[in-house]
């Protein structure tokens, strides 16, 4: 199992699953349920694409690396920056890929 892709926002990772799907790359969505759960909130309990195999990860994130840097190619939608571990964060990603903190309100909201 590896992670490819954390969002609060269930129907984008779900999104993703279906291009892998459609490409017969095995995933699954880990908190899929978790995250209907009002009682739980925070980056834990975010939905987060993962693909079964290591070995799919590459294959993976090619497919799903231009749909994620256009994203981050449009104005409206900049990279940011962690404020927990400093790394730059692309706009498709509501938490850090490295450390799972969540993108900072402000940040979101100065977009
Ligand atoms: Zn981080």
């Amino acid at each position: 199992m590896r992670e490819i892709f954390g969002s609060n926002d269930i129907a984008m990772v779900g999104y993703y699953k279906s291009i892998l799907d459609a490409e017969g790359i095995p995933s699954y969505i880990r908190n899929e349920y978790a995250a209907g759960l009002s009682e739980l909130q925070g980056p834990a309990f975010y939905p987060v694409l993962c693909v079964d195999s290591d070995e799919d990860y590459d294959a993976a994130m090619a497919l799903l690396g231009p749909m994620r840097e256009s994203a981050a190619n449009n104005p409206e939608q900049k990279e940011w920056t962690c404020p927990n571990c400093h790394e730059g964060v692309p706009a498709g990603f509501d938490v850090c890929w490295n450390c799972e903190t969540a993108r900072p309100v402000a940040d979101v909201l100065s977009q």
